[in-house]
């Protein structure tokens, strides 16, 4: 009988991980204040004071916009509707492209094509896993209108680099800081180093509000431009005198005051929640590094990581077993966390697909099925396997990510995910014998 619990032995660890739970008698206070008030929202779709919603979202964009540092904050229902409602503010049309990440969310790549813009996907650095600023270069044509780019794991993206490209092009810069909150490059927050900055307050990030988001810019036009996409824009150009009519078709992208009530009291516990994450990856860092194979990769100089998950790179010559084995083995020494059960151990390899490979892009089938808006005069870029091969090396052999750092861990639960680590170490033979079998 083997040791291993993959092949029946007795796991390092039954008791669940558990829970991250930030929602406490703060957020109740809050709905409940609300819910008093009778008022669960306040937004109007014309234009008149009501445009702006009501006192908790207008608290919220207030606090939110103060705490980043940045002149305009508007509150929307989630991260994805902030893209779409970013890309139609930058004046997206019909065939022009827009710079990608293929290792992100999907919605971080299809923004665009609510508009009629054409994803045109890059390649990621390989120690940083943000868009390669090379590659960024390489994919530039006289079509290119702007860049998407993600604070991918937590980490901003090499704005320097990528700035300066965007500004000898012209282009703009929407940055998906959704798994970034709180995080810095040279002292300036994430979210604020591009044109405008897009978060997220789904119930799977640092700070929640169930669903929500928030766009944050210094541009005044562009502020202006996302709070019509968000609220009925069609309704309300006229009477607020909007003269450039581009992409003002609105859409209700508004948030309640019950999570915007929400939304203020969790961004108080931001800083706390993201120290004791930085805190338990670091102690990660220092205990797994050790292992054959097994690196931390380096945080980007003059940043800070806000870890949303904690990635490792992995050599699979160093460490003498395939990625996914080995994975799998250390899976099966660990409990699940309580609430997110039915998702399996916090554990998991490659992150998401290359995102090009996905039927969407293959079979360039987006609205309708006459191939819009791919039938533009863009029909010509590629969505080909290959066309990303540091993104595909990682995803199929390289990286692999946890989120057993996440609040309230304690040493004692992370010690246990090392003993995982060290036991299939130990036996690691028995995964190779398998693979003869
Ligand atoms: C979570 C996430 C999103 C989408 O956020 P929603 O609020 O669920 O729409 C977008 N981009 C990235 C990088 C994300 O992690």
């Amino acid at each position: 009988m083997s040791e291993l619990a993959i092949f029946g032995g007795q796991p390092v660890r039954k008791k669940l991980f558990p829970a991250y739970r930030v929602i406490g008698q703060e957020e109740k206070d809050a709905v409940n204040r609300v819910m008093d008030s009778g008022i669960l929202s306040r937004y109007l779709g014309c234009w008149h004071d009501d445009f702006y919603g009501g006192p908790e979202v207008r608290s919220l964009e207030k606090e939110w916009s103060e705490y980043f540092g940045v002149k305009h904050a508007m509150v929307v229902n989630s991260c994805t509707s902030g893209l779409i409602a970013a890309i139609g503010a930058v004046g997206i049309s019909f065939g022009d492209e827009v710079i990608v990440s293929p290792y992100t969310m999907a919605a971080s790549a299809t923004a665009p094509l609510w508009y009629g813009g054409i994803p045109v996907f890059a390649d990621i650095e390989p120690e940083h896993f943000c868009l390669d600023p090379v590659s960024v270069r390489a994919k530039i044509t006289e079509r290119t209108k702007a860049i998407i780019v993600v604070d991918i794991f937590g980490q901003p993206y090499d704005a320097e680099a990528i700035n300066a490209i965007a500004k000898e092009h012209n282009l703009i810069v929407i940055e998906d800081c959704a798994q970034a909150p709180g995080a810095k490059y040279r002292g300036r927050f994430a979210g604020t180093l591009g044109d405008v900055g897009v978060f997220s307050l789904n119930y799977h990030k640092h700070i929640h509000t169930g669903e929500g988001g928030i766009v944050v810019t210094n541009n005044d036009k562009l502020a202006e431009r996302v709070r019509l996409i968000c609220n009925h824009a069609e309704a309300v150009v006229e009477d607020k005198g909007v003269a450039d009519l581009t992409n003002m078709v609105g859409l209700n992208f508004r948030l309640t005051e019950i999570q915007a009530a929400i939304g203020r009291e969790q961004l108080k516990k931001l800083d706390r929640l993201t120290k004791e994450r930085i805190d338990n990856c670091s102690y990660l860092t220092g205990r797994l590094n050790g292992f054959p194979g097994i690196r931390s990769p380096r945080v980007r100089a003059e940043s800070s990581h806000v870890y949303y998950v904690q990635p490792f790179l992995y050599n699979e010559n160093e460490a003498g077993v395939e990625r996914n084995k080995f994975i799998a083995a250390v899976k099966a020494e660990l409990p699940v966390t309580e609430l997110r059960e039915a998702e399996g151990q916090q554990i998991s390899c490659g992150y998401a697909k290359p995102l090009y490979l996905l039927p969407l892009f293959q079979k360039r089938i987006a609205f309708g099925n006459n191939g819009y808006p791919f039938n533009s005069a863009a029909a010509t870029v590629s969505y080909q396997k290959g066309i990303c091969p540091v993104t595909e090396r990682l995803y199929e052999k390289e990286l692999f990510l946890h989120e057993f750092m996440r609040p309230p861990a304690t040493r004692d639960d992370l010690d246990d995910v090392v003993r995982a680590f060290q036991k299939v170490y130990e036996f690691k033979d028995e995964l190779k014998k398998n693979d003869e079998q």
